[in-house]
C-alpha cells in the first residue's frame, strides 16, 4: 500500500449527519464524492473583502469533497462559508440526529417550495413552466376534490396503470404540493388583478376560524364590487398554532396583504368577523 493511500482517510456514513453532507456519486472504485447541503440550500456567505468597502461576489458554486475525508476539512468550509448556519447546526447536534435531520429537511422543504418559480431579472415577475400538462391538470383535480397530495399521487398511479398512459408518471407527493403551489400562486394573482382593477374602488375583509383536523385555521376572505358584480373570495387560511391573540392576528393579516397587493390599505373600508350563534 502506498503511502498517500494508507493516509487518506475514507468516508464516515455518520458525517452525512455531523457535518450536514450528503453524497452524490459513488465511482467504479467505491469512491464517493459529497456535497455540502449548506451550500446547496444557502448557498455561500458573502466574504468582505475589506479592500474600499469592496466586496467578492457571493459564490453559487457549491463544495465538494472527494477523499481524503479528513473532518477539518469540512470544519474549515463551514466556518469560512457557514459560519452561522454552522454553529446553529452544531448546537442542534446534541443530543439526537433527529433534530439534525429535520434542520435540512427543513431548508430542503423551502428550497423545494419554491423550486418551479423562476425569478425574471430586474422585473419582480415570477414564471412557472408546467411541462406534463395533463398531469397538472389531473393532480389539481384530484387535489380539488380534497385529496392529499399522498393520495394524489396514488389515484395518479392508478389512473397511469388502468390508462396505460405513461405521461401520468413520475408524479410523488412533493411534486404535487409544488403543482399546488402553483395554482394558489396564479388565484392570488388573479385576485389582485380582480382588487386592482379600476372599478373596485373599496374592499372590506371578512374573518372566520375553523378547524381542519384539530388545527385552528383564521380564514380570511376579501369583499368587493367589480364591474358591477359583488365577489366574495377566499384569500388564506392562515393557520393558528398557540397564539390567538387579536394583536397576532392582525399582524398576520396586515404581514399577508402587504405580501399580497401593497395598496390595500387604500381600498379598504372594513374588516368584519363572522359570529355564530349556537
Ligand atoms: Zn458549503
Amino acid at each position: 500500500m502506498s503511502s498517500s493511500k494508507r493516509a487518506a482517510t475514507p468516508f464516515k456514513k455518520s458525517h452525512t449527519l455531523d457535518f450536514a453532507l450528503e453524497v452524490v456519486s459513488t465511482d467504479s472504485r467505491g469512491d464517493v464524492s459529497v456535497q455540502c447541503l449548506f451550500c446547496l440550500y444557502e448557498g455561500r456567505q458573502v466574504v468582505e473583502v475589506g479592500v474600499a468597502g469592496r466586496k467578492r461576489k457571493q459564490r453559487n458554486d457549491i463544495q465538494y469533497f472527494t477523499k481524503s475525508f479528513a473532518p477539518f476539512k469540512y470544519r474549515s468550509h463551514h466556518l469560512g462559508q457557514h459560519a452561522a448556519s454552522w454553529t446553529e447546526y452544531q448546537m442542534l447536534s446534541n443530543p439526537t440526529d433527529a433534530a439534525r435531520k429535520q434542520l435540512i429537511k427543513k431548508k430542503n422543504e423551502k428550497k423545494n417550495a419554491i423550486k418551479l418559480f423562476c425569478k425574471e431579472e430586474e422585473v419582480s415577475v415570477y414564471t412557472t413552466t408546467i411541462k406534463d400538462v395533463v398531469r397538472f391538470d389531473l393532480a389539481m383535480d384530484f387535489v380539488s376534490i380534497g385529496l392529499s397530495f399522498r393520495q394524489t399521487t396514488e389515484a395518479m398511479q392508478k389512473a397511469k396503470t388502468r390508462t396505460k398512459t405513461t405521461k401520468l408518471s413520475g408524479l410523488n407527493d412533493s411534486i404535487a404540493g409544488q403543482y399546488t403551489r402553483v395554482l394558489v400562486a396564479v388565484a392570488l394573482q388573479q385576485i389582485v388583478v380582480i382588487l386592482d382593477h379600476e372599478s373596485v374602488w373599496a374592499m372590506s375583509l371578512a374573518g372566520d376560524g375553523s378547524t381542519h383536523r384539530g388545527q385552528s385555521f383564521f380564514d380570511l376572505r376579501v369583499r368587493a364590487c367589480y364591474r358591477g358584480e359583488l365577489m366574495n373570495l377566499h384569500l388564506a387560511a392562515i393557520p393558528m398554532f398557540d397564539r390567538h391573540s387579536a394583536v397576532h392576528i392582525f399582524n398576520l393579516i396586515v404581514k399577508f396583504m402587504d405580501a399580497l397587493y401593497n395598496k390595500w390599505r387604500a381600498k379598504l373600508i372594513g374588516v368584519s368577523t363572522e359570529v355564530r350563534t349556537p
